[in-house]
């Protein structure tokens, strides 16, 4: 049986090299992106980078790779973040931010049948990849779903954005990373 792909995606220029490489190491995979980012604020600028995924997807991939959109529920995100806002960037707020998204990423790969599971968020060098792996790990454990992470390559990311003139936001995505703390 060939793999089926749930990747969790933060933004197109995130997803650009993330994509790419996985195409590579699995190229018979059935691949699903999903995006959810209820940590994004304002309103706006969530719909904007959902958008600017689906020009990617589309004008790179036409049909074949599958694309999903999660709920913007922020009210939800901001209650479990908002007490420890004051972490800063990089600080304990950014992990419970990458828990509440890849949890429900992987709920979304278990209804969807995935068999494996990753998230884009990995590329940049301002997250911290070993709690993003240990959280995929734990749940992976939990929802029985395989997952992989990779550092995946940031230079080809900022690359294929210019290639395709792709939006590339000047801030990791919640209020408190817009007030630059
Ligand atoms: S800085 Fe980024 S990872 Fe950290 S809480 Fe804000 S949106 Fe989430």
């Amino acid at each position: 049986m060939n793999e089926k792909i749930l990747i969790h995606a933060c933004c197109a220029p995130c997803t650009t090299a993330t994509l790419e490489e996985i195409l590579a190491d699995y190229p018979d995979a059935a691949i699903t992106v999903f995006y959810y980012n209820p940590n994004i604020f304002p309103a706006e600028e969530e719909e904007k980078r959902f958008q600017e995924l689906v020009r990617y997807l589309g004008r790179r991939y036409g049909e074949k790779i599958g694309l999903i959109r999660g709920k913007y529920d922020f009210d939800f995100w901001n209650s479990m973040i908002e007490p420890v806002e004051l972490s800063g960037e990089g600080g304990f707020r950014c992990r419970i931010c990458y828990y509440l998204r890849l949890l429900e990423a992987f709920k979304k790969a278990r209804e969807t049948g995935a068999t494996h599971i990753t998230t884009t968020l990995a590329i940049s060098p301002y997250k911290n990849f070993e709690w993003l792996d240990e959280i995929g790990k734990l749940l992976s454990a939990k929802f029985g779903i395989t997952w992989f992470l990779k550092r995946w390559n940031y230079r080809r990311s900022i690359e294929l954005s210019k290639e395709y003139g792709l939006y590339r936001q000047k801030y990791c995505g919640c209020e408190y990373s817009k007030r630059r703390d």
